[in-house]
């Protein structure tokens, strides 16, 4: 290549670069832009994008310093009292950005979930199709295998009774795999071409894989619940 092909090339791809970075703030709403600079918008906001969530989310909740969160998880640990193993885990999925309650008593029983939106979510997701697609499809995810149940494979399934065959850690592990998976599998779906964004949130997968693969199955239940669990990705 002639020094000034080299230049042209070169000045080309940061037009590309900078071009595709305006594309996304243009594809922004003005909702969300406004909502991510306005707390007072921000519960305005998850109002109007409720609709993009399965079925499984009955609300989307604002919740700037994980206040309402901490009062629901004391709920449930209060409630949990009465279920031995479960006694001292922490109750539902939390991450810096989101979470979802998912208590073993009301496990598969078709329930709806409320999904917390904590502040951090606007500050980290500064494109609105990654906030949407983490929220729906990884925090919807989490609600809809709340309320229906999981099933792995034919005969292979987690329902109401046998979630209390697994410790709290292998069922925290499973529900984050599915999630990351299923996160990952609509945006490609979706065209969502954030190479940035893919590629952490198949490490994050990844990453929950090798968690669950250093757990010691307690019986052949859960031995088969990881055994399937570490083949999310190859499919
Ligand atoms: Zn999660």
């Amino acid at each position: 290549m002639t020094k000034m092909r080299f230049i042209k090339f070169f000045i080309l791809k940061k037009f590309k670069n900078t071009l595709n970075k305006i594309i996304k703030i243009m594809e922004n709403s003005e909702f969300f832009n406004m909502a991510r600079k306005d707390n007072s918008l921000r519960q305005d906001y998850l109002d109007t994008i409720l609709n993009l969530c399965p079925i499984s989310v009955s609300e989307l909740v604002y919740d700037p310093d994980f206040e309402k969160a901490k009062r629901s998880i004391e709920d449930v640990n209060n409630k949990l009292s009465e279920y031995g193993n479960y006694k001292s885990s922490t109750q539902g999925v939390p991450s810096c950005y989101f979470l979802v309650l998912t208590p073993p008593y009301l496990f598969a029983r078709n329930e709806q979930s409320k999904v917390f939106v904590f502040g951090s979510a606007f500050q980290k997701f500064g494109i609105e199709e990654l906030f949407t697609n983490a929220l729906t499809n990884h925090e919807g995810m989490h609600a809809t295998d709340q309320m229906n149940g999981i099933k792995l494979e034919e005969g292979l399934e987690i329902n109401s009774e046998g979630i209390f065959l697994l410790s709290a850690k292998t069922m925290r592990q499973v529900m984050e795999i599915r999630a990351y998976n299923n996160e990952l599998k609509m945006a490609r779906q979706k065209r969502i071409n954030n190479q940035m964004y893919l590629d952490y949130t198949g490490l994050c997968r990844d990453l929950e894989k090798d968690i669950i693969k250093s757990i010691e199955p307690k019986n052949n239940f859960e031995r088969k619940v990881i055994n399937f669990s570490l083949l999310y990705g190859h499919e």
